[in-house]
């Protein structure tokens, strides 16, 4: 993957993560992963893009449930001293192979097991979205913090080059100053017993799952945050539905007077996007957000947005590790995650509240 230095002004406030008292480890070590949660993102993705990886293995699982257990063992070759449930899953502390720990749970679990793995001393990456609440955010950067740790977020578009491209335009006015964004990001959810339907696993429905990829792109591409928004809710299965969102359309308004056009849905495929409208052009990436696939467009015929596919979790994973080995602030951190959690509460406070409402300060 190409770093180029004007992603150094990625998220700024990576420099406030504690880069660990580790000292720099030899060349060519592999980190140690240990995976919480063995469903589908972790099966699917995960696994496979850990093979792949530079700087990193799989050398530890943590589940609820035997029969994953056995099924994992015998494919990854993994001994019993490490494999955890979620009972004994503290004393991976003890585990000297294990130097970071990946949780990949329902959302509301995202805070103990942050927290836990904190505890346990290792680094911690967290999948997206990072928590219910922001309030939730504050504890596990301070628990990564105390633990002298470092603390990554499943942000995986961060590292995908199509995305990186389109920052640049972006950030450096290639189509001149950028004015107005459009994004949105849906799918049509299926079974109606899973645990994102429930509120008290999921925190929201639609936006905390998928329109966070649509807030996060409008985030990247500014470099800013957004000061006030206005959203509105629409539902059409009010059963399946009855806990959490179906569709949210929103407006949020920069620092820098962009403004931006949202939307959000487990209601419908079909809107996996974004667009950015400049003084001079336009540019944007549809699909955006899937594993792959992703194709890039502008207004000029010769400025081209096209890039061979990669793996977004072995990039983000090594990326990571490269972080932890070198002694590197990461970014995205928790700060990234903080900031969208406040975002998506502003979302749903303008819903209640029936108008603009201002986003909290971190
Ligand atoms: P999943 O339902 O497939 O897996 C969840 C895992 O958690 C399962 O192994 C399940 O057994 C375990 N679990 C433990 N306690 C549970 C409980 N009380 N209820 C339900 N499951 C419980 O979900 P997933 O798709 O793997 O998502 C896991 C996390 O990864 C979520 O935070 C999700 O937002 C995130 N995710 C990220 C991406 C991405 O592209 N970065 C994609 C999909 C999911």
């Amino acid at each position: 993957m190409q770093r180029r230095p004007f992603l150094a002004t990625l998220g700024a406030t990576a420099a406030a993560l504690t880069t660990g008292a580790r000292a720099q480890e030899p060349a060519g070590k592999k980190l140690g992963w240990a995976l919480v949660g063995l469903g589908s993102l972790s099966t699917n993705q995960i696994a496979p893009a850990l093979a792949k990886t530079k700087h990193c293995k799989l050398s530890a699982i943590v589940t609820g449930t035997p029969a994953k257990a056995e099924a994992w063992k015998k494919q990854h070759g993994i001994p019993d001293s490490h494999v955890y449930n979620y009972e004994t899953f503290d004393r991976i502390a003890d585990n000297p192979d294990v130097d970071v720990i990946y949780i990949v749970l329902p959302n509301s679990m995202h805070e103990e097991y942050v927290i836990r793995a904190a505890k346990a001393g290792k680094h911690v990456f967290c999948e997206k979205p990072m928590a219910n609440s922001a309030e939730e955010c504050r504890r596990m950067i301070a628990a990564v913090k105390a633990a002298g740790k470092q603390l990554g977020i499943g942000y995986r578009c961060q590292f995908e080059p199509h995305h990186r491209e389109c920052i640049r335009l972006a950030r450096e006015k290639v189509f001149g100053p950028l004015k107005f964004l459009e994004a949105g990001f849906g799918f049509q959810i299926g079974d109606p017993t899973q645990w994102r339907l429930r509120k008290n696993l999921a925190g929201g429905g639609a936006l905390m799952d998928v329109g966070i990829y649509a807030l996060q792109a409008c985030r990247y591409l500014t470099g800013e945050e957004p000061v006030e928004i206005v959203a509105q809710e629409t539902k059409t299965d009010p059963v399946k539905f009855a806990e959490v969102d179906e569709t949210i359309t929103w407006s949020m308004k920069f620092p820098s007077g962009v403004a931006a056009s949202l939307m959000t849905t487990y209601g419908f495929n079909g809107k996996n996007f974004f667009s950015a409208t400049c003084q001079r052009g336009r540019f944007g990436l549809d699909p955006a957000f899937n594993y792959d696939g992703i194709k890039g467009w502008t207004s000029r015929p010769d400025v081209k947005i096209q890039f061979p596919a990669v793996d977004h979790f072995q990039a983000e994973m090594d990326a990571f590790a490269d972080a932890i080995l070198n002694n590197k602030p990461f970014t995205p951190g928790g700060e990234e995650g903080l900031r969208d959690l406040l975002a998506i509460e502003a979302i749903y406070r303008s819903i209640r509240e029936g108008k603009a409402v201002k986003v909290e300060a971190p």
